[in-house]
Order: structure tokens, then sequence, then C-alpha cells
């Protein structure tokens, strides 16, 4: 039998136990760990509350986890619990789907005050994530600054856009719908340090800016290469920069602007003990296509900023790490002999969820080469002695569905849960 640990329990990682079944067919074990109780991770604390289909992803993971190769072992941190040198030992390969979910920061005076925000602690916070659940972003009447072109920054944007009316139906935690539904902001710009053809923007997500009830976008027609030129850029992306042009041709009259700045970088960040404003430059497009400062600056108001600029994978004690790229050191996945990465903690924090399967697919062709036949290691046997030995008390799959059947429980009408945003509470449930 073939021993497999995967830590890391979201998209990456079910994918990895997907394909090392069809890989290693009934020769194989997997143990997926997770620091959380609760499994699924980008899908739970990442995927905007309001976008519930994407979220349906969860059921393909679901019937992977009730195989009876695959198990969870959730509440179970690596580095802390169990090191990496001891799951080694007892599994034929290790394979770390960690995720990237630490904030780059932006690197430039006043990054650290009150109310400048990543998106990672953001997103955490409207999603439930215990790590952020105290976050309490002021929102009551400030200009929000959201800097970054992607589609987080869509996200974030639209979520603080939306009427509470427009979040029902959506799994938004209570926290936030209460802070979000009694403030609204008095407006958002969307800071692009280059230009529209620049965005990592997709046209659906843009579209659904179209809209809203309090909110519209505001989009500088002056801003736009010439419109032929959109003719070279990848369909999929053209399409994203044609609906920024139908922005650009109308001026909606509703109470919250969504302005895209483009061509303007972030310089300084301003404010007495809590973010007032933001010092950013004009720039243009440099030779190589970065964004070059023209010295010209000027000052925007912002009580709240929300940095949309990319995530980092947080290293592991006795992990090889590079720290330049903000994720493991691993040449196509592999690590170490045994040890190995997948998703967002091998490539970096780019791609949609679906990228995840083939990395998995990948990694589980690469084990076998690598490791044509199981080494006789123990697994989960003696993982499980471990965990008696250290008394941890760990998370099944079976409490997790206990998790959610409490949270489906209690959601308000029209609302697919409410979600428990302590470890405390999740622990609670699946106890009870
Ligand atoms: P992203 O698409 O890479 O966008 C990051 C943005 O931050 C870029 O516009 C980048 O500008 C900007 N940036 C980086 N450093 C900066 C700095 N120091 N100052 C100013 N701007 C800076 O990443 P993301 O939005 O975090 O999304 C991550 C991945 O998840 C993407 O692949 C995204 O498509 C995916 N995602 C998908 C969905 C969906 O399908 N609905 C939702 C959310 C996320 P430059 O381009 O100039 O570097």
């Amino acid at each position: 039998m073939r021993h497999i640990a995967i830590i890391g329990s979201g998209p990456a990682g079910y994918y990895t136990a997907e394909a090392c079944l069809k890989q290693f067919e009934d020769d194989v074990r997997v143990d997926i760990l997770d620091r959380m109780p609760v499994p699924f991770g980008l899908i739970r604390s990442g995927v905007a509350p309001d976008h519930q289909a994407i979220k349906a992803v969860s059921q393909r993971y679901e019937a992977i986890a009730l195989t009876d190769s695959v198990r969870f072992v959730g509440k179970l941190t690596l580095g802390r619990d169990v090191s990496v040198a001891e799951l080694l030992a007892l599994y034929d390969a290790v394979i770390l789907a960690t995720g990237a979910p630490s904030d780059q920061t932006l690197g430039i005076e006043g990054d650290s005050l009150p109310g400048v925000v990543g998106s990672a602690a953001f997103v955490g916070w409207y999603n439930g994530h215990p790590d952020y659940a105290a976050l309490a972003p002021k929102v009551d009447g400030v200009d929000a600054v959201i800097v970054g072109n992607g589609n987080v920054a869509l996200d974030v944007a639209r979520i603080l856009a939306k009427s509470p009316a427009e979040l029902d139906g959506s799994d938004i935690v209570a926290h936030a719908r209460e802070r979000l539904g009694t403030a609204q902001v008095r407006s958002i710009t969307i800071l692009g340090r280059r230009g529209p053809h620049q965005i990592g923007m997709g046209a659906k997500e843009l579209g659904e800016l179209a809209d809203l009830e309090h909110a519209a976008p505001l989009v500088e027609a002056a801003d736009f290469p010439p419109p032929e030129s959109d003719a070279m850029l990848e369909a999929g992306h053209r399409k994203a920069v044609a609906e920024l042009r139908r922005f650009a041709g109308t001026s909606p009259q509703k109470p919250v602007p969504i302005r895209f700045r483009f061509f303007t970088r972030p310089l300084a960040i301003g404010g007495a003990g809590q973010v007032e404003s933001m010092t950013v430059e004009r720039t243009l497009l440099g030779p190589n296509g970065t964004a070059v400062g023209t010295g010209q600056t000027f000052e925007i108001p912002a009580g709240l900023v929300i940095t949309c600029i990319g995530y980092r994978t947080p290293p592991i004690p006795g992990v090889p790490y590079d720290d330049q790229l903000g994720r493991f050191a691993n040449v196509e996945g592999r690590i170490a002999p045994g040890l190995y990465c997948v998703g967002w903690a091998r490539r970096g924090p780019t791609g949609t969820i679906g990228t995840n399967k083939p990395d998995g697919y990948r990694i589980a062709e690469q084990i076998a080469k690598d490791q044509p036949e199981p080494g006789g290691k123990q697994g989960r046997a003696g993982l499980d002695v471990l965990i008696a030995q250290r008394n941890l008390d760990i998370v099944t799959f079976r409490d997790w569905q206990k998790i959610e059947r409490a949270e489906i429980e209690r959601a308000r009408a029209g609302a697919p849960r409410e979600k428990f945003t302590a470890i405390e509470e999740m622990v609670e449930a699946a106890r009870g």
C-alpha cells in the first residue's frame, strides 16, 4: 500500500487526492491534513460569497473525501503538531498544497497604518476565516481605495458596493453583513499601475459591476489605446477590455462611484493614527511593458485601503523556500525526495480553481515515476499513534459534516449557510 499525505484541503489538495486515486487506484491511502477544522480552503474562505455557483465545486471534493481511500484530518498544524520530517518518515510522499494565504505588501511609507488591509485579510473577514474575524474595517462614509487590477480587486469592490438586498442568497458572514449593510462607502477607487490592456480582470467579473443598485463603474476613455489595438489581445482578455470600454461610454447617476484609475501607482500612505490619504504617481508603460513613474504626483482621499496585489505562501520550518517568489523552492513540484508541492504553493497565486487540476495530475504521475513501488511505510496508522501520543483534538470529515449541517440549520432565510467564524464554535458544532 502506498501512503500519501497532502497538506491543505483546498482545491489543489483535493484535485491532487483525486489524481492519486486515479493514478494508484486501490493501492493508495491519502490523508489530507488541514490546520482548520473545516475543509476546502479557498472555496470556503477565498471565493466571493455571492459566487455560489463557483463554490459548488466543493461537491466534487466531497465525493473524493467520502471514498474509503481518502481521509480528512482537520485542526492539525504542520510545523506545530507534527513536523515535515515526521510525515516523511510515515508517508511515501508528502505534498504541500498550502496555497498562498499571506498578503504581499506594498512596501511603501504608511502601508502598515490602521485601515490599510490586504485582500487575504479583507476577503477572509467577509468570508468568516477565523484568522480575520476581528478585523472590523471602517467602511462608513469612507473613500475606499483598492490597489490592483485583478479579479480579487473586483470581488472586493463588488462586495463593498452591494446593498444588503444584493447580498441575499450569498453566504457572507453575519459580522460583515451587519457592518456593510448598515454603512456605505462614499466612493471606491480601483487603482491600476498600468493600463486597460494590462488588466487581469475577467469580462464576466467586470460585467457584474454594471447593474449594481447603488454603485456604478466610471472609466476614462482617454486611458485606452486605439480600439483597433484590441485585436492583438487574446479572446478572453479582449472581451474584458470591451467591457471596460463599454463602461467608458456611460456616466450613470448612482450614489457610489467605482472609479477605475489606470496608470496610477501608490507612492505613500498618510494619516494620523489611521489611513486618511494616498499619494500616487502617474505612470506610463515602459518599453518592456512595466509601469514607469512620470514624476507627476497627487493625493487622493483614502479612509480604507485594500491591497489586492497578490499573495505569498507562508514558509514551513525545514522546507526550502524561495523568498523572492514567495513560495516553496521547487522544480516542477519536487522540493526534496518524497516532498512535493502543488497549486499556488508551487507556482504562485495565479489561475482559476480549475488550473489546480492538471497540477495535481502532474504530481501524481511524478510520484509514480519517482517511486515506482511503495516503501512499506506506516501511513495513517503511524499518524494516528502520533495524534494519540500528543493528545491532538483532530476533526474528521464526518465531524465537518456535522459542522456544515449546523451552519445550514442556522442560515437566515434564502442563504445557503451561516458560517461559524471561530475555531471553538466549529469544534463545538462537531462535538455536539
Ligand atoms: P492578479 O490578477 O495577479 O492581480 C494582481 C494585481 O496587483 C495586478 O494588477 C498587479 O499589477 C497589481 N500589483 C502587484 N503589485 C503591485 C504594486 N506594488 N503596486 C500596485 N499594483 C500592484 O491577482 P489577484 O487579483 O490576486 O488574483 C489571483 C488569481 O486568482 C488570478 O489568477 C485571478 O484571476 C484569480 N481569481 C479569479 C476569480 C474569478 O474567477 N472570479 C476571482 C478572484 C481571483 P501588474 O499587472 O502591473 O503587476
